[in-house]
């Protein structure tokens, strides 16, 4: 059975109809509710009734809540039992507010009606805005605004709105036209005008028929007039969008609950297109490109909400500050004292919330109207910067500095940007709306990008705007370059949003979607054609266009975020280690922070071209004298190997893990291969083809691996426990502090450890006899299998430490092999059988249970035993999901960071250390999960 959004959403408790208050009003300086019921009343709704228990000016209404959603699911799309009465209540309560009725044919009510989850979904939701309106409201609202052009521009605009999102009519796909844009521009070119503003009252009130027209072409029944049933059907219709597609990808995307459902916001309407002491805007409280400090945001004079959002007009920049040549007067130039209110109200409501906001306001007749406020995204250089800034501003402490710090954009600041060597092929300009640089193959529509993506290609998608239906394919895409929409635009939100590179509003460049190009013309009249799969590059740091590959290089980091880290090591108890194979990773780990090696993965080096082939000579051998022959050819080798990651280290740890893989895995498979290594070896090729084929397994990763190699051929984890012990000591002989830990892979029982302990022991003791000195190391075990993690009490009376293999415990949890589950988990994680792939995110339930008892047990027996991750989960939230929610939040971002930073390669590892008193975050930063043994 598929499981679709609609399923989750029903399943969320109560499970039945909703019952008791069901809307919550806001407005007139009070509120039925409050900033801490954002699971109720969603962050929309929270942020209103906060704001107007403020005292700033929020528009009056009434906010229907989450249960409201989830009960309409749960009983097939029924409201619950009160839902009109307590709606009408609250209604009149607002007409009382503002002195207008709903319905009223001479002194109109008019509603928006707005979707809110408890999480940001910028654009992901429906909202109707002008409800009310119908042939007799709109000449009511002509004559009490004294505007009839007004009046039936906001007709129009109801009748598109509503009969896109309640009735369904859309354009027929990403690269056609919307219909009732069609119509619109159809129009302005009859009456031989440009702008929208230009088209009298005449021409809309035309065009409302037209778009009416248009609505009973495709579906054979018109745009209703009654009042109440369009209220009742865009509530629906809200609700509704909480399952469309764009919807349920930002939640799998973003790790939201299916299950949280919207609230829905009915609020009276205030306009910004009465005139020109009228405007709408959208702002943040500091700059979410740098985090600079000071108002950034843009606003449009006589217009609506939705035409600064959908990028269809340019805006003009609301501070002067901000104000480039060319660009029309700021906000502070044209309404001085509206702009002062704004930004009363924005260093009101900032230091309310402690955070940079991201607020929508709408100026009507000189009267400022805040539409709403919420923690604004910003990219990660922005967000350092601005918890750096508070601390400063005494808003917050550097603890919570610390805790705001999402590791996924941490690892923002360490994207490589282009270089600034090379001459830049600068085609075209446009806003530098979210950095990063990004090199692909134009793609001109979602779906492309999506397919583009699916083929292993890197793309850029170059659209005129996006809008939210585009989002699975800027998803898909490397970076995104629009020709329209400022630094508040659809496109610009999404990909700050995520971290991805963006150009918008590049104006000089003009899209033909039907041939597939954009011509880009240059200052000096030059016209460049970029065809459909041609490669660019963007920068959304500069705004700059370029053909062709661009090169990269590494970014440098800003000054606030040392002293970020510099917070966090002080109040982090957590150590992060890297996972390091050679001596450069580890020096580059180490460059940045890294306090150890939680993982060197031995069979790395054995790949080597210096050593290859002794190692394939030490399998095909079929006696214990010749691959001892073959191993002392290695010995050299990897002692140097060692030595050069002991240097790196010195002072610090260094887990070395002998021998994983199977045997297997280092033979040649090609026929023409093994020719070669059977020349080389003097074996004649039917021996080699008869060892491969003997050593292949059903199963190889249950198979003959991990600790079960030295069990079978002791020899190998001989050889390499000298190499370690021989290169510590020459390491130490240099004056350096080596802290080698030897780590024996996937044990299962005590007795298997017991085995290899004796082997490891015996060859130390001969190392240290015949070299005249000791060094001190440890021997611990790696816990990769269930059964390891059930009986740890009886494994750690032999292991110095453990190492949880979060990989292959998780593998061996679920059964599922990290070789194969590409094939279907992606069909798990698109029907949410699954929420997220357990191979990026630790498995809480399962896996983490399992590391919990292990750590429980082993300590049982050895309290002082030392406990890390070194999976691939160790570099990411597995902290987080494993311990037990409440108390303390922090340490994660701080571990992640150090494992980011660290990492370099890739990957991390976390020391966990006395993590049992550690509570978890959010963070939800994945790495990329390595299948098979890297060998590729
Ligand atoms: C693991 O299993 O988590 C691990 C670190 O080992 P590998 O990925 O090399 O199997
Ligand atoms: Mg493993």
């Amino acid at each position: 059975m598929t499981r679709t959004a609609a399923n989750h959403a029903a399943d969320k408790e109560p499970t039945g109809a909703a019952t008791g208050k069901l809307t919550y009003r806001f407005g007139d300086g009070s509120a039925e509710g409050d900033a801490s019921m954002r699971d109720l009343l969603g962050g929309k709704g929270a942020g209103l009734h906060e704001m107007s228990r403020l005292g700033v000016p929020v528009p009056p209404g009434f906010t229907l809540t989450t249960d409201v959603c989830t009960s309409f699911y749960a009983q097939e799309r029924r409201y619950p039992d009160g839902f009109e009465e307590q709606i009408r209540e609250s209604l009149n309560w607002v007409e009382q507010i503002v002195g207008a009725t709903f319905g009223d044919a001479t002194n109109p009510l008019l509603l928006s009606v707005r979707s809110g989850a408890q999480v940001s979904m910028p654009g992901m939701m429906d909202t109707v805005l002008n409800l009310g309106l119908n042939d007799a409201t709109v000449e009511g609202l002509a004559t009490r605004s004294g505007d009839p052009r007004f009046a039936y521009d906001s007709y129009r605009r109801f009748v598109a709105m509503y009969s896109d999102v309640v009735l369904g009519v859309k354009r027929d796909d990403d690269l056609s036209a919307d219909p009732f844009e069609e119509l619109l521009e159809a129009k302005k070119e009859s009456r031989g005008v440009e702008l929208d503003t230009e088209l009298d009252a005449g021409a809309l009130k035309e065009l409302v028929g037209e778009y009416k027209a248009e609505v009973r072409r495709q579906l054979g029944t018109g745009c209703p007039d009654d009042p109440w049933h369009q209220l009742v059907t865009a509530i629906g219709a809200v609700f509704e969008s909480w399952e469309t597609p764009r919807a349920i990808i930002y939640r799998n995307m973003n790790g939201y609950d299916h299950a949280w459902g919207t609230a829905c916001n009915v609020q009276s309407m205030v306009f910004g297109n009465l005139g020109d002491d009228c405007a709408t805007g959208v702002c943040f409280t500091r700059d979410p490109k740098t985090g600079a400090r000071g108002i950034f945001g843009e606003y449009l004079i006589n217009a609506q909400g939705e035409d600064v959002v959908a990028g269809v007009r340019t805006p003009s920049p609301i501070a002067t500050a901000a104000r480039l040549e060319g660009d029309p007067p700021s906000m502070e130039e044209s309404q001085g004292e509206t702009y002062r209110k704004l930004l009363d109200a924005c260093t009101r409501l900032e230091q309310h919330f402690t955070d940079m906001q991201d607020i929508e306001f709408t100026v009507q007749q000189g009267k400022l109207w805040i539409l709403q406020t919420r923690t604004g995204k910003r990219t990660g250089p922005a967000m350092v910067k601005i918890a750096s800034d508070l601390v400063d501003e005494k808003m917050i402490d550097e603890r919570a500095a610390i805790l705001r710090q999402d590791p996924e954009q941490i690892s923002e600041l360490l994207h490589p940007v282009f270089d600034d060597g090379p001459a830049r092929n600068v085609i075209a300009k446009g806003l530098a709306a979210s950095p990063g640089a990004a090199v692909g193959r134009v793609v001109f529509s979602a779906d492309e990008a999506t397919a583009a993506m699916e083929q292993g290609q890197k793309v850029i998608l170059v659209r005129i705007e996006t809008s939210p239906e585009d989002i699975s394919g800027m998803v898909a895409t490397q970076g995104i370059l629009t020709a329209r929409g400022g630094m508040t635009s659809h496109a610009a939100v999404v990909a700050r949003g995520w971290g991805k590179c963006c150009v918008s509003d590049c104006s000089s460049i003009a899209i033909d979607y039907a041939k597939g190009e954009f011509k880009a013309s240059a200052a000096d009249g030059n016209v460049v054609t970029v065809k459909r799969g041609d490669t660019i590059s963007i920068d959304g740091s500069t705004g700059d266009v370029m053909l062709g590959v661009m090169p990269t290089v590494e970014p440098v980091l800003p000054p606030e975020f040392e002293r970020l880290m510099a917070w966090a090591d002080e109040a982090r108890t957590l150590k992060v280690r890297t996972n390091a194979d050679t001596p450069e990773d580890a020096a580059k780990a180490r460059a940045f922070g890294a306090e150890g090696i939680g993982l060197t993965r031995t069979e790395h080096m054995f790949f080597g071209e210096d050593r290859i082939l002794a190692v394939r000579q030490m399998i095909l051998s079929g006696s214990e004298a010749g691959r001892r022959e073959a191993l002392a050819k290695v010995l050299p080798i990897q002692r140097g190997d060692f030595e050069g990651i002991f240097r790196a280290m010195d002072g610090f740890p260094v887990t070395i893990r002998l021998l994983d893989p199977p045997l297997h895995e280092f033979l040649p498979h090609k026929p023409a291969e093994q020719k070669e290594v059977a020349t080389a070896l003097g074996v004649s090729l039917e021996d080699v083809e008869r060892r491969v084929e003997s050593l292949a397994e059903f199963n190889p990763m249950l198979g003959h691996r991990g600790v079960r190699l030295a069990i079978t051929y002791p020899e190998i984890y001989e050889v390499q426990a000298r190499a370690i012990l021989e290169a510590a000591l020459n390491v130490t002989a240099e004056g350096r502090t080596v802290i080698p830990e030897i780590m024996v892979p996937l044990v299962a029982t005590p007795s298997e450890l017991e085995a290899v302990l004796g082997q490891i022991l015996a060859v130390a003791e001969a190392v240290f006899a015949e070299m005249g000195t000791r060094v001190d190391y440890t021997i611990g075990t790696m816990i990769e299998l269930p059964r390891t993690c059930v009986t740890a009490d009886r494994i750690a009376e032999q292991a110095d430490f453990f190492s949880f293999g979060t990989n292959d415990l998780t593998q061996t949890t679920f059964g599922l092999s990290r070789d194969d589950a590409g094939r279907f988990l992606p069909s798990y994680l698109d029907q949410n059988v699954l929420e997220k792939d357990p191979f990026v995110e630790l498995d809480r339930e399962g896996v983490g249970a399992l590391v919990k008892i292990g750590v429980e047990k082993g300590r049982a027996t050895r309290p002082d035993l030392k406990v890390g991750i070194c999976g691939e989960h160790g570099g990411g939230s597995v902290v987080g999901g494993v311990l037990p929610r409440g108390g303390l939040q922090l340490r994660v971002v701080l571990a992640v960071s150090g494992a980011d930073r660290a990492a370099g390669c890739g990957t991390g590892s976390v020391a966990v250390d006395r993590w049992l008193s550690r509570a978890p975050t959010r963070s939800r930063i994945s790495f990329a999960t390595p299948r098979g043994w890297g060998r590729a």
